[in-house]
């Protein structure tokens, strides 16, 4: 479905594993002083003046990406977004990142190109420097796994233990869009494969489709609250699903929790594909997962601060353990919060 817009295919052994290294990460640029020594020795050196945040995320075809439509250059944006978004639900600033790769040899040095760009255009865009990683072969499939470093403050990291009884839950963003993405493409693929010169038909899941192939990380959260002067109390990004970062929140924090189904912010074509689909849109919001939103827990005397954000929507309330975790459905019935996010393990 993706056509392969670089025809040229060099093997990775003309190159060798130096020559690669060396052609792909040549480009990058270092943009923090906290970077002393990036690429090129036998590790790389930083100096942080603050607490150091650290965070890896692997990447795996077949269990978290299909090579059929993500195109590698989206690939590497992402596996860059999914470790700077658990960074920034830290409350950090992202500063550094290394990326380590395992490579099948059908991988011409052209696709790596692509990955690397796609990597580069993350770094640049978000003010991370590539510092290093390590390239291996892999005898099935591509593996990406990324470490990400940010530093902050002592007393302005955010944990997931903070939240405390009559706190505001509150999210950034939307959530449910990068599932109906998931879902869009892979029609598509099962369209593509019954008929291969079908043309796909994508234009009004753009934003949906972006959601998925092309997340972006909430960088500007941490910096809209430190803005507004509000401290979150406990902070989680929206990776596996809402329900069950909400569980995690609860459970790291000893309380419990009430989440109104009227609040929660769906862009309209989450809606309308839904309907489509004939899936719940709540049920969507609520288990898709993949949203990198940050998902955060305020005092209530904030709430004057946050309350005109249009980034920002108050989803909920934070009770005594005691009470349980519940969402308020439209029709006022409580129903109990179970973990429904995406479980690799599951596959
Ligand atoms: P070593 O044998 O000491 O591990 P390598 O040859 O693996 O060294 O790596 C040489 C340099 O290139 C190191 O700075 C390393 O961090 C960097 N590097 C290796 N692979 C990658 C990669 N895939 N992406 C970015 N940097 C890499
Ligand atoms: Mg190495």
């Amino acid at each position: 479905m993706i056509e392969d817009k670089n025809p040229l295919r060099t093997p990775v052994e003309q190159l060798g594993e130096f020559g690669l290294i060396d052609h792909i990460t040549k480009s990058f640029e270092i943009q923090n002083t906290s970077t002393v020594k990036a690429i090129g020795d036998d590790a790389a050196v930083v100096k942080f003046e603050n607490h150091t945040v650290v965070t890896t995320d692997m990447l795996v075809e077949g269990i978290h990406f299909d090579l059929s439509y993500v195109p590698l250059k989206h690939l590497g944006y992402k596996s860059i977004m999914v470790n700077l978004s658990d960074v920034y639900a830290m409350n950090a600033v992202a500063t550094q990142v290394t990326v380590s790769i395992a490579i099948s040899n059908r991988f011409p040095v052209e696709a790596v190109e692509e990955l690397y760009e796609g990597i580069q255009l993350a770094c640049s865009n978000y003010g991370v420097d590539l510092i290093g990683g390590d390239t291996t072969a892999s005898t099935s499939g591509l593996i990406i796994s990324v470490t990400a470093l940010g530093e902050q403050v002592k007393d302005k990291i955010v944990y997931r233990s903070g939240a405390k009884d009559t706190d505001l839950l509150v999210v950034s963003g939307d959530v449910g869009a990068a599932y109906m993405g998931l879902q869009i493409l892979e029609r598509e693929k099962a369209v593509f494969k019954a008929n291969p010169n079908s043309q796909p038909d994508i234009e009004a899941y753009s934003y949906l489709i972006e959601r998925q192939l092309k997340p972006e990380a909430r960088r500007d959260i941490p910096k809209l609250l430190e803005e507004l002067d509000v401290q979150p109390t406990s902070m989680i990004d929206v990776s596996d699903g809402l329900s069950s970062e909400i569980i995690h929140l609860c459970k790291q924090s000893g309380v419990g929790m009430k989440l109104y189904e009227d609040k929660l912010p769906l862009d309209p074509t989450v809606i309308s594909s839904c309907e489509e689909f004939n899936l719940d849109s709540t049920t969507v919001a609520l288990s898709g997962g993949e949203d990198y939103e940050l998902l955060f827990t305020i005092k209530q005397e904030d709430f004057p601060k946050i309350k005109a954000n249009p980034s920002l929507s108050i989803i909920g309330h934070v009770l005594p353990q005691s009470d349980g975790i519940h969402l308020v459905t439209r029709g006022g019935e409580q129903i109990a919060i179970k973990a429904m996010g995406w479980n690799s393990f599951e596959n």
